[in-house]
């Protein structure tokens, strides 16, 4: 490495939207290029044309910038080390491949599919773990006049044997592993195009990217990394294997099969930004005081991937739904009214938002709760029956609500003339306050917890509310 200042990479494949998980690593390398001064890096690996799909580049990016982050080099932007996605720099990787090999460091290959499989087959039947038993390894020779008549090669790392090699991860401290637990990998293949394993090693060499901090399912793969860095004569950077999080239920890796997963879904759901990063701050670390509303600057100054627990995480929906409850209630009104606009049905009266805001704010979890908590606001609605009857009997519910329309029907609509008129009728009438009062809630409004009653009720409308406790009348 010739730079002494912190440089840290995000380099997803383009195969799909990205995985709230990774938006959680990405965060991590931002912050810790932040803390340092550093920079931080976007590398696109597309050298999978298979599994690539159209348009995810551009979300990549999208995504990263929705959730209020920013990358310092890479696609958009540039740097000294571009190009920043891999498909545009195959020919690096095949020079580099080729000086393996050169060295002998690396050999060709040209075993076939078939006798791969068969290879594969036998170790298996003998319980071993399947690897390439290396016939091409020591018989350069007769494998480059294999070529010379038309046999296609890929190249292959010569991994050397019975060595102990180490590598420093920081969460998890030092692992060691045995070279002949490690296959001898292809680094390219013979279409001319990298694997992972050597394209993502070159690349954090040729950026300079001086810490890793990769999601944990890569720590298998880190040995091979290990050992092409050795190959090369390369110092290598330092790993942290970020652990993975767990179905919001605890079971197993967090996964489609249980639910949406990208980090787009989550932003389509009404999470705020700002309430998800710092949901992923704290999934598995903790500031220094236990803090658990903190701003990214203060993220900044006190994250160090060092502190990262190694058990994995659950990602937890409740604690989720609380802080963006959190962060909802921090903002200024009218900056949640903008904010809620994708998110209020069509048919709510764009007039009534603002007035409806204050008395439902409490209660706004994710901005998309607002359909619900406002259904009742306006047109017609269904009012549960057995909600009606629930502390009330047939004849009170008669006895009542007529009452009750009998003394609205002229009043001058106000929330204080609302609240006069039903109090006075429950005082009067010596009406049981908890059964009264829970009996015009249903009535008004369909449900039993709302928010505060007279307001509610003057917003709805005169016209409206009458309506509705007809509506009980009949119905019971
Ligand atoms: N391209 C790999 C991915 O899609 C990158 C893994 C790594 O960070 O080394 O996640």
């Amino acid at each position: 490495m010739t730079t002494t200042h912190v440089r840290t990479r995000m380099a997803p494949s383009p195969t799909g939207d990205m995985h709230v998980g990774s938006m959680g690593i990405v965060l991590k390398n931002y912050a810790y290029a932040k803390k340092h001064g550093g920079s931080f890096v976007l590398r696109i690996e597309d050298t999978d044309k298979v599994r690539e799909v159209e348009g995810a580049v551009d979300r990549i990016q999208d995504i990263i910038t929705a959730y209020g982050l920013d990358w310092d080099e890479g696609p958009g932007k540039g740097g000294d080390f571009g190009p920043y996605i891999q498909s545009q720099r195959i020919d690096l990787y095949t020079q580099m491949a080729r000086e393996l090999v050169e060295n002998d460091k690396a050999y060709y290959c040209t075993c076939s599919k078939e006798r791969l499989e068969e290879v594969r087959d036998s170790m298996r039947a003998q319980k071993l773990p399947p690897k390439y038993d290396q016939r091409c390894r020591n018989q350069q020779e007769l494998v480059l006049g294999e070529m010379a008549n038309g046999a296609q090669a890929v190249i292959r790392l010569k991994t050397p044997k019975d060595q102990d090699v180490s590598f420093t991860d920081l969460i998890r401290g030092t692992i060691t592993f045995n070279s002949n637990t490690v296959d001898d990998q292809v680094l390219l293949k013979s279409d001319g195009y990298p694997t992972y394993h050597l394209a993502v090693v070159v690349d954090d060499h040729g950026m300079d990217i001086t810490h890793i901090m990769r999601g944990e399912e890569w720590i298998s793969s880190t040995p091979k990394h290990v050992l092409l860095y050795q190959a090369f004569g390369w110092e290598m950077p330092v790993f942290a294997h970020i652990p993975v999080y767990l179905n919001p239920d605890g079971k197993g890796k967090m996964s489609k099969r249980k639910g949406t997963v990208s980090a787009q879904s989550f932003l389509d759901r009404g999470y705020l930004p700002e309430a998800l990063l710092n949901f992923f701050m704290i999934l598995g670390w903790a500031h220094p005081d236990e803090k658990e509303i903190l701003s990214l600057e203060e993220y900044i100054q006190y994250f160090d991937p060092k502190d990262v627990s190694p058990k994995s995480v659950v990602f937890d929906m409740k604690k989720l739904d609380w802080m963006n409850g959190m962060y909802i209630r921090q903002l200024p009104l009218e900056e949640l009214e903008s904010k809620l606009q994708p998110f209020i049905p069509e048919e709510f009266p764009k007039e009534k938002v603002a007035l409806v805001l204050p008395l439902i704010f409490e209660r706004l979890e994710k901005l998309s709760d607002f359909a619900e908590l406002t259904s009742f606001f306006q047109g017609e609605i269904t009012i549960p029956t057995d909600l009606l009857l629930k502390k009330s009997s047939v004849d009170q519910v008669n006895e009542q609500i007529t009452a009750c329309i009998e003394a609205l029907t002229n009043i001058e609509w106000s929330i204080e003339t609302i609240e006069t008129a039903i109090r006075n009728l429950q005082e009067k009438n010596d009406w049981k306050k908890k059964q009264f009062f829970m009996m015009v809630r249903v009535a008004a409004t369909g449900k039993k917890a709302t928010p505060p009653l007279f307001e509610t009720m003057q917003l709805i409308g005169k016209e409206a509310i009458l309506q509705r406790l007809n509506q009980s009348l009949q119905q019971v």
